[in-house]
């Protein structure tokens, strides 16, 4: 099969659909590969490291949607690309469609075959090309947190894990999931005394369990966790209930019990924010300030570590690509359950039940 890696156009996006490692793998199983000219440079690769895993370097983007049989990409087709979009062509990416109109206007009216990575789910529910930037995004969260604490960007000025004779910081996850435990595990390398709050108690035996005693657990009940808040340096919130806005659990009134300088950094913005006084922000402006507390609220965390996310990505995703290539995207799909939840439209219809009712269509 020929695959298209064509550079991402929306704004400020620096990953790609696949690294050379990628681009590699599937010469080797015998497929080509068309990769845009400057696709990778955002991520650290350059043309001619794809050029030496095999693949072709094209001039433009017409290039690539015009002669690939599958696109493999990172963002959702954004203006120019709708107009690029083919009835025989399989497009997968990220694409968040119940929330973007005019995208399934645009697939639907070119009938492509559009299969997006945020709905794949295994059979235990969980979404495998979604998890990498979770991951990433937790990481970061405590990486940013530890940061901010310093007094000469408005911090309170703790150390994340002091020195020996020293009070470390107290940080406070809300929300145990992917984003949390690796937010947890990040700030606890970092030696700081680290709480997660769920409501998920098998969870949070899992937490416990897994990490020994390391990760402190407790349930979440609005007067524990205003308690916790009053606490902590960091408040990292990572709640998720599928398919709903954030719930907002961490109050104003809470925060104003906070050391000044406390951070908060609110992950679940993407979701609507888990805080109340949360509201999104960019990479370019990424805090503001609620009582004397510092809320940083970007929505694309991964985003900003472009290297480390278009590996993490390529990680996930190959193994389907690679399928899709071999197979061809109606047998792939018929043998791969999870994979087949990622169908959101093939031939000017909708697939995905989620996205058609979000917009009022039929299925
Ligand atoms: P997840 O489903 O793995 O974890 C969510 C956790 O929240 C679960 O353990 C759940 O039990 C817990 N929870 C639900 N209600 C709760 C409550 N009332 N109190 C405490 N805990 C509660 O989800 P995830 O992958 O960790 O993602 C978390 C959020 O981060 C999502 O909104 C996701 O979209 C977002 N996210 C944001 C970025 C970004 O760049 N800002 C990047 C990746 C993910």
């Amino acid at each position: 099969m020929l695959i298209g890696i064509p550079r991402e156009i929306k704004d400020n996006e620096f990953r790609v659909g696949l690294t050379a490692a990628g681009v590699h793998e599937l010469v080797a199983a015998g497929h080509e590969v068309v990769v845009e000219t400057e696709a990778g440079v955002g991520a650290g690769i350059a043309d001619a490291d794809y050029e030496a895993a095999g693949a072709r370097i094209a001039p433009s983007a017409e290039d690539v949607w015009g002669t690939a049989e599958m696109i493999v990409k990172v963002k959702e087709p954004v203006g120019p690309e709708h107009a690029l979009l083919r009835r025989d062509q399989v497009l997968f990416t990220y694409l968040h469609l119940a929330a973007d109109r005019a995208l399934t206007d645009a697939l639907l009216a070119s009938g492509t075959t559009a299969i997006a990575y945020e709905t794949v789910q295994l059979p235990d529910r969980s979404l495998p090309l979604l998890a990498p930037m979770s991951a990433i995004a937790g990481r970061l969260a405590t990486q940013v947190a530890a940061y901010h604490l310093m007094k000469p960007i408005g911090g309170s000025g703790v150390l994340m894990g002091g020195v020996p004779g020293t009070r470390e910081a107290r940080v406070l996850v809300v929300g145990g999931g992917m984003v949390g435990e690796q937010a947890a595990i990040m700030a606890r390398g970092l030696h700081a005394d680290v709480t997660v709050m769920d409501v998920n108690l098998a969870r949070l035996g899992q937490i416990a369990t897994v990490h020994n005693g390391d990760i402190l657990t407790r349930y979440s009940t609005a007067l524990d966790l205003a308690e916790q808040v009053a606490q902590a340096d960091v408040v990292i919130g990572s709640v998720l209930i599928p398919g709903t806005r954030a719930p907002k659990l961490v109050t104003d009134e809470m925060v104003a019990t906070m050391r000044p300088g406390s951070v908060l950094v609110d992950v679940a913005i993407d979701q609507g924010g888990c805080f109340e006084g949360s509201r999104p922000t960019t990479h370019a402006d990424p805090t503001f300030s609620v009582h004397d507390a510092t809320y940083y609220c970007v929505a694309n965390m991964p985003g900003s570590v472009p290297v480390t996310a278009t590996a993490a990505l390529t990680n996930a995703t190959l193994p389907y690509v690679l399928k899709l290539a071999r197979e061809g995207w109606e047998d792939a799909l018929r043998g791969d359950a999870a994979l087949a939840k990622g169908l959101s439209a093939h031939d000017g219809r909708l697939t995905h039940a989620g996205v058609a009712e979000a917009h009022g269509l039929d299925v």
